[in-house]
């Protein structure tokens, strides 16, 4: 049975939990937390302390751009008032980066941590999510991809995916999915406006099963950090009402379905949700989003050894894609391995056949380079891995 089928009915999870912290920004209730709250609820909090609205430019201004993370220290804000909030309780807490560690080729995974002291993986990767080469800091700016987590663990249990041995622990919040983006910006010395920073939301979780905070996140990092939508990508496993609730979005990253089978029989071998949302239903709810000038909607497809990797099976994905309503174009990521999961990877000779065919039939394909997979940090492998390698640093 699946670990998740009590929670897939819907597009977000049940949960008691999110009501409390949109009242406090927090994860934890009774903690309470000015960081991850929206401009309208700040507005609304900082009125009853009787501050004009300019206030809250102000303090959005000093997390999300100079990235300050303690309330003494904005030094927008009048002494008396950062007392006062100090005094009520409040706080500017973003998650911390607790532990790093760092990958030959560059790319480096945090565990970051929440209030409740939970932790989840964000990944840096210096010149790209694999598609790009060379990190051009050496040139004066820098691009990098961030990889963004949504959820503590996750219930979709995937067959091959590392992350689901975690199951469902809980979800994020806007402020947690937030913050984990401006504390690596952070790290990293990222001048906004220089560098450029792609972000996708393809760390641990299903993003479209914790909906309300993720796009509330999405917003605060247009909003206040500048970050570009349209350089911002999410992907799912195919949560429909989540999809479709993103198809209405006026502001949203680019869109990627984890279709990973060419029909619904393998697809539910290795995905069990597709019992749930067929491979149609899917992509006919990807159609309703209405793409911006030159977009395409990104199929992935984990491409596992002697299962999915057949010429035959390009066949079929190539018409899925040819017939879809909307342009797409395929991301093939070679299967990571983990501890636990029986899968093949495919021979590298095959994963360029099978672009081949794709490329053939006329559909854009493209290999993901694997990131990290030294330390962990690739597609899959995000499962807070302390214990079998080593801290390159603290
Ligand atoms: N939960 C979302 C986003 C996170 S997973 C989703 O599933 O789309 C990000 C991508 O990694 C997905 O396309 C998923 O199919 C892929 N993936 C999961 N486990 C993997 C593994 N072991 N090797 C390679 N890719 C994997
Ligand atoms: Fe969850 Fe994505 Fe892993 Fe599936 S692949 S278990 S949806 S994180």
């Amino acid at each position: 049975m699946l670990c998740c089928e009590k929670s897939l009915g819907g597009e977000s999870m049940p949960g008691g939990e999110n009501l409390v912290r949109v009242l406090d920004g927090s994860a934890v209730p009774g903690v309470k937390n000015l960081f991850g709250l929206s401009r309208q609820q700040l507005t609304e909090m900082m009125s009853e302390f009787g501050q004009p609205p300019y206030r809250v430019g102000q303090l959005l201004q000093a997390m999300f751009q100079h990235r300050i993370d303690s309330l003494d220290q904005v030094q927008t804000l009048p002494r008396g008032l950062r007392r006062e909030l100090a005094e009520a309780g409040w706080t500017i807490d973003r998650p911390r980066i607790v532990e790093t560690f760092r990958s030959i080729d560059g790319t480096e995974r945090y565990l970051v941590a929440g209030q409740d002291g939970q932790t989840v993986e964000t990944v840096w990767m210096p010149g790209g999510d694999g598609a790009e080469q060379g990190d051009a800091r050496e040139t004066g700016n820098l691009r990098a991809t961030i990889c963004v987590s949504s959820q503590v663990g996750c219930a979709v249990n995937c067959q091959f995916c590392l992350t689901a041995k975690l199951g469902l622990q809980r979800n994020l919040s806007a402020g947690e999915i937030a913050g984990q983006v401006i504390a690596v910006l952070e790290r990293q010395a990222v001048q906004l406006g220089r560098d450029r920073i792609n972000l996708v939301f393809m760390g641990m979780g299903e993003p479209f099963l914790n909906y309300d905070e993720f796009m509330a996140a999405v917003r605060l990092l247009v909003n206040e950090a500048s970050l570009a939508e349209s350089r911002m990508t999410v992907s799912t496993s195919g949560i429909v009402p989540g999809i479709l609730r993103f198809a209405a979005e006026p502001v949203r990253p680019r869109l990627a379905i984890s279709l990973n089978a060419p029909d619904d029989t393998i697809r539910e071998a290795i995905m069990p949700i597709t019992r749930k949302w067929k491979i149609e239903d899917v992509i006919q709810a990807a159609g309703q989003v209405p793409l911006r000038p030159r977009e395409r909607v990104t199929f992935e497809y984990v491409l596992l050894g002697g299962l999915n990797d057949g010429l035959e099976h390009a066949e079929q994905l190539a018409g899925l894609a040819r017939s879809a309503p909307m342009p797409v174009k395929i991301n093939l990521i070679a299967w990571n391995p983990g501890p636990g999961i029986s899968y093949a990877m495919p021979a590298p000779e095959q994963v360029a056949a099978f672009q081949q065919r794709l490329i053939a039939r006329g559909v854009p394909a493209f290999i993901r380079r694997p990131r990290g997979r030294d330390i962990y940090a690739a597609c899959g492998q995000l499962k807070r891995t302390v214990t079998e390698i080593q801290p390159a640093l603290s």
